[in-house]
């Protein structure tokens, strides 16, 4: 359920990623429109719109908003757009980005099948057309047409797996936290035809890719 606290903390928390991040309003508007009580799990309902991560189980955690903000932002997603997702988690990032994009242009992979499984029913209730996977994202839909964009929440301490940046198009977009723990950056590569572009965007925190 949504209560008029749900939406009106969302507001808030809307209104003050808006003050400190130089996001879209389109993505301002994606995270206005995705309920994240629903994707905690429920003791921690009444922290479900602080700006925080929290733990999903599994030593996982659902990331903070400001993150999903930032990473859904310097993908810089069209309608249409068909946009690979490493590491489901809960789901909540999935259900921002089909925000933008619309349904069944998401497709996601997580590597424990428990939170695959729970990950796939909870955006199905919520009425969300995200492709759910089981597995290791360096495998995952390796026989789909390559995606416009690509995306880990988890982070590959060597720097973003060759079997995923062949996964995205010429001129596409690949946005991931890379590096050991303690020294991860985020990064933005974009795919040309001579070979990648690397933009650092500073310094994250983020599990590390298994
Ligand atoms: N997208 C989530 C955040 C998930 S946390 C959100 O919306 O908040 C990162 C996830 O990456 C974890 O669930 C972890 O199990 C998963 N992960 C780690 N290594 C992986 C791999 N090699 N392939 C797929 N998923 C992986």
């Amino acid at each position: 359920m949504d209560t008029a606290d749900d939406e009106a903390a969302r507001q808030r928390l809307v209104a003050s990623l808006r003050e400190r991040l130089d996001v879209s309003e389109r993505t301002l508007a994606a995270i206005a429109a995705v309920p994240r009580h629903a994707f905690v799990p429920d003791r921690y309902r009444s922290r479900a719109y602080d700006d925080r991560p929290l733990p999903i189980g599994h030593e996982q955690t659902i990331s903070a908003p400001h993150m999903v903000a930032v990473i859904t932002d310097l993908l810089d997603l069209d309608s249409g757009d068909a946009v690979f997702e490493v590491g489901t988690g809960c789901g909540y990032h999935a259900a921002v980005v089909a925000e933008i994009v619309g349904p069944g242009n998401v497709y996601s992979v997580e590597r424990v099948p428990a939170l695959a499984e729970a990950a796939r029913d909870r955006l199905d209730r919520l009425g969300y057309d995200v492709t759910v996977r089981a597995g290791d994202g360096r495998d995952a839909f390796a026989a789909r047409p390559a995606f416009d964009a690509a995306y880990l929440t988890c982070a590959p301490a060597d720097g973003v797996p060759d079997r995923i940046v062949d996964r995205v198009r010429t001129g596409g977009r690949i946005v991931a936290p890379v590096g050991r723990e303690g020294a991860q950056r985020l990064v933005r590569l974009t795919v040309g035809e001579a070979g990648l572009n690397r933009e650092d965007h500073g310094g994250v925190r983020f599990v590390p890719m298994r």
